[in-house]
């Protein structure tokens, strides 16, 4: 494939009359530089690779250069004979027409990777982004890293930390699995079509065990889920809404844990987290 440009990009959605579908969250990444930080950041050494929307393949390009092999999984038939075209100096590479939120990537992953740990690669389509993420991050999957192009808000949000207006319940489910990094900031024009805001790579290394050990995870996820339900509440009744259990008695486990129950959720690490989950456990 030639060097990615604007024009490039362009070239080719002319030759084969391809319209971009807002709906499908279709904008092209355009510069070369890009691609290859992301390729990197993915860290493939020879192994296996997902990519989710590969498009007209510049990611898959780079992709394959550096993997065994590639499956990108794109949802737009029409991109399938295109692919066929721009894709056809590898034989590393399998193109498969399917919906990613309708598919099982850990059958994927035993079936084309033999169970192999590899890493996810993808430019996210923005109306999928947090439904995606949150599915690859809790399914355990056998992964080392999952690299992403995602609206920059995301970005942050992701990688945000404790006491910042950004920190979330998103940011303690990936922080929890996995190390995330953020590789670049990507301006909007650099993309075709231009969409409204800017974008971010993000390099998720995923962690051996978690970042904090609890006996029982799913009460440590209801304990963020409860203590983000309502911001400007503090933790003790953010606690008490959702667990509809006495301030009294949550009080003393909070007084247990060693955090201040007039607190804010938002202001809470991982750590503090935990310990309040091994106590309600
Ligand atoms: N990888 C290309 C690039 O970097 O230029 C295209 C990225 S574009 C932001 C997102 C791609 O994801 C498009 O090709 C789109 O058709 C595809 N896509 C959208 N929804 C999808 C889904 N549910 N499953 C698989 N692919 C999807």
């Amino acid at each position: 494939m030639e060097f990615i440009s604007p024009d490039l990009i362009k070239r080719i959605a002319q030759k084969y009359g391809f319209t971009f579908k807002k709906g499908l969250g279709q904008n092209f990444l355009t510069s070369q530089e890009v691609l290859e930080k992301i390729a990197d950041a993915a860290e493939i050494d020879g192994g296996g690779v997902l990519e989710i929307g590969p498009g007209f393949g510049v990611l898959t390009n780079e992709l394959a250069k550096r993997a065994g092999k590639v499956v990108a999984c794109e949802i737009d038939d029409r991109l399938i004979p295109i692919l066929d075209d721009t894709l056809s100096e590898y034989d590393n590479v399998r193109v498969i027409n399917r919906d990613i939120l309708k598919t099982d990537i850990s059958a994927i992953i035993d079936e084309e990777f033999d169970g192999e740990k590899i890493s996810i690669a993808a430019n996210l389509p923005y109306y999928i982004t947090t439904p995606i993420i949150t599915r690859v991050i809790e399914a355990r999957l056998p992964i080392r890293n999952f690299v992403v192009m995602v609206q920059k808000e995301v970005a942050d949000r992701i990688a945000a930390q404790p006491g910042t207006k950004d920190y979330g319940a998103l940011s303690v489910l990936c922080q929890y699995y996995a190390v995330p990094e953020l590789v670049r900031i990507v301006p909007a024009g650099l993309f075709v079509p231009r969409p409204k805001v800017d974008s971010a790579v993000l390099a998720m290394r995923f962690r051996k065990k978690p970042a904090v050990e609890v006996r029982d995870e799913r009460m440590f996820f209801r304990v963020v889920k409860a203590a983000f339900s309502q911001r400007r509440k503090t933790l003790l009744n953010c606690l008490a809404a959702s667990f509809c259990s006495g301030k009294e008695q949550l009080s003393a486990v909070l007084d247990d844990a060693g955090i201040d129950p007039r607190r804010r959720g938002e202001t809470l690490s991982l750590a503090e987290f935990a310990r309040i989950a091994e106590l309600l456990t």
